[in-house]
């Protein structure tokens, strides 16, 4: 079984990668950042709750995120491996991935971290919003304020995954195909 994270500030090209990983590989795919939309759409209390976190730029809160996070994959039983997308995102979220998994007789194999510059990565996001209509990726001070999150909170799972000797870091800049090379070159050894 493989399970990976799939890391990466926002814009680094996730869920790109994530559908290049899933046909490969045959994995279920988990974004959280999806699952949490598709509650906002549906008009959910969950939804709702998130939205107030969303809107700013800002993090959902871990137990509302944890909880949700669980339901998902218990609801896949049967998977062979997973690739989280968008979480963890704080060391509690990596802490409770790892007991849970644990529990369910899996584990994470890697962390694989696409890595690209800022500036690339608020012209991808500036770019997308205008595609798809994210509240959060129209404006580029609320796009800075993800990235800051992202180093604020996020980065230091990079020192988790390493203390677990499961961080790869990958160059996220290139062509899809290029990247989705050099992310197989690290699954294939694992
Ligand atoms: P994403 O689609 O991964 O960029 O996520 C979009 C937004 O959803 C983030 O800016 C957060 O507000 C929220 N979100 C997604 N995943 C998480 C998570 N693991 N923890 C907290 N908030 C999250």
């Amino acid at each position: 079984m493989i399970n990976l994270v799939l890391f990466g500030p926002p814009g680094a090209g996730k869920g790109t990668q994530a559908e290049n990983l899933i046909s490969k590989y045959k994995l279920v795919h988990i974004s959280t950042g999806d699952v949490f939309r598709k509650n906002i759409k549906a008009e959910t209390k969950l939804g709702l709750l998130a939205k107030s976190y969303m809107d700013k730029g800002g993090l959902v809160p871990d137990e509302v995120t944890i909880k949700m996070l669980k339901e998902v994959v218990e609801n896949h039983d049967n998977a062979n491996g997973f690739i989280f997308d968008g979480f963890p995102r704080t060391t509690p979220q990596a802490e409770a991935l790892d007991i849970f998994m644990n529990a369910k007789g899996m584990n994470i194999s890697a962390m694989l971290a696409l890595e690209v510059e800022d500036d690339i990565l608020v012209a991808r996001l500036l770019n997308r919003g205008k595609e798809s209509g994210r509240a959060d990726d129209a404006d580029e001070s609320i796009i800075r304020n993800r990235i800051k999150e992202y180093y604020n909170k996020t980065a230091i799972l990079k020192d988790f995954y390493s203390a677990q000797n499961k961080y790869f870091g990958v160059e996220g800049v290139g062509s899809v195909e290029e990247i989705s090379e050099r992310l197989y070159k690290v699954i294939d050894t694992l």
